[in-house]
């Protein structure tokens, strides 16, 4: 752990103590590495599970980890439990990253996933502006919903115009489809916290930063089906495909795979995040987009990147027929809908907090299906060879 850090105005950092509610899930993960590797803080996580954070929380062989007195766990579900205030209360900063976030849910699940996002983000807001405490509450880039240029003819010029696609904090608006299109769901419960939020910070004095990730991808991101999750489970994309992969499946295109994307390392994400930690000033009363607009790709082409980038760290030849397509309507029910487009406008973090990622796509497909083949091939091949019961 470094000492002697200083944040981006040369002022030396103290150690502080963060609520991290959903420490236990994929960012909250990292996060947690890079703050136990890298700084002096202490994190109270918070979270049902801890299977991603076990190798924080437990020693692997004898002796203490080097960081055991700056972590905690602590098991509770914030929908209802009286512990919460209090943790918030014993820390400095409170981070939310708890939520329902995976697409599969937003239309097959949408009370639970109005619930997760909008009602039990409630008490989160309130504790941390009755108790003077900041906040950096994660929602989403799904906000923006659909581009302006999705509406314009297929074949206008103005569709080539950035203006008409390239997603801004203080100036997009945000495009959901119609009510039965249950797909908006979780943007719209995001939308309304972000809007409480603001409120708060506007007229009671709440310290806030709004983190907008756009796909966020790596190691430890959601579960394999069958393997370290349920196995009718629908994971996000890069789960699925890797699922595929692992398992020498077509991956599955919905709808053509038409749809686009831009991808962000989880380490260069991180990074944001503990800058917006550690520079308050500077991160307070912002809303930041954080991903990287120069790995945009379709989801078509994602595939095909991630079948040639797992043959090389696999060593195993890519399949005849590497992807099928699939109606949206099979793949995910009734009343899912997408997002066309997501390219993140990167001038106010750029500003505020001097952060580029780094990673280019290639590069963190081939360090995270590394991850997957090392952690996931063999108990797929023995979940494979098991005879089924009869
Ligand atoms: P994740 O599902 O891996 O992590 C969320 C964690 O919150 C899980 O460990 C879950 O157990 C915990 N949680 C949920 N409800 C809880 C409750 N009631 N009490 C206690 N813990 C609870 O998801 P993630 O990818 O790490 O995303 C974190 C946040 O970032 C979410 O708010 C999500 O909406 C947002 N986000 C992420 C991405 C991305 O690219 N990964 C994109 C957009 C938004
Ligand atoms: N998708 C796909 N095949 C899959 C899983 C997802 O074609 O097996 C598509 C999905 O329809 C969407 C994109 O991949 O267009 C990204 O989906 P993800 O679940 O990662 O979340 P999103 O970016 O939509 O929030």
């Amino acid at each position: 752990m470094a000492s002697g850090r200083v944040d981006l105005d040369g002022n030396p950092i103290k150690p502080i103590t963060i609520c991290m509610i959903g420490a236990g899930g994929f960012i909250g993960s990292h996060l947690c590495d890079k703050l136990m590797n890298e700084t002096p803080h202490k994190v109270l996580a918070v979270d049902v599970y801890n299977d991603k954070i076990k190798h924080l929380l437990e020693p692997s062989g004898s002796g203490e980890l080097p960081w055991a007195d700056r972590i905690q766990f602590h098991r509770l579900n914030i929908k209802n439990d009286s512990r919460l205030e209090g943790l918030i209360k014993m820390a400095d900063i409170t981070i939310n990253l708890a939520a329902i976030c995976t697409p599969a849910d937003y239309n097959t699940r949408p009370l639970d996933t109005i619930y997760s996002n909008f009602i039990d983000a409630l008490p989160v807001v309130k504790y941390c502006s009755e108790n003077g405490k900041r906040l950096i509450h994660f929602s989403t880039c799904e906000v923006y919903g659909k581009t302006i240029g999705c509406f314009l003819p297929k074949d206008s010029p103005l569709r080539q115009d950035p203006a008409y696609y390239v997603l801004k904090e203080d100036a997009s608006p945000c495009i959901f489809g119609s009510i039965e299109k249950q797909r908006w769901s979780y943007a719209c419960a995001k939308q309304l916290v972000e809007r409480l939020i603001y409120a708060e910070g506007a007229e009671n004095g709440l310290e806030f930063t709004i983190v907008r990730p756009f796909n966020w991808i790596g190691p430890r991101m959601d579960f394999i089906p069958g393997i370290d999750g349920p196995s009718e489970g629908v994971p996000r994309v890069l789960a699925c495909f890797s699922n595929n992969l692992l398992r020498r499946e077509p991956l599955k295109l919905v709808d053509g795979g038409q749809s686009q994307r831009t991808f962000v390392y989880i380490k260069d994400a991180i990074e944001a995040v503990l800058l917006m930690i550690e520079n308050p000033a500077r991160a307070n009363s912002q809303i930041f987009n954080v991903g990287n607009p120069n790995n945009e790709v379709t989801v078509r082409q994602l595939a095909e990147m991630m079948t040639q980038v797992y043959s090389k760290v696999s060593g195993e030849s890519s399949l005849e027929t590497p992807t099928i397509d699939v109606s949206s309507k099979e793949f995910y029910g009734e009343g899912y809908d997408d997002s066309d487009k997501r390219i993140p406008d990167m001038t106010i973090i750029n500003r505020q907090l001097g952060w580029n990622p780094k990673t280019s796509l290639w590069d963190l497909l081939e360090s995270t299906l590394t991850y997957q083949h090392r952690t996931y091939a063999e108990a797929i091949k023995k979940a494979i060879s098991k005879p089924v019961a009869s």
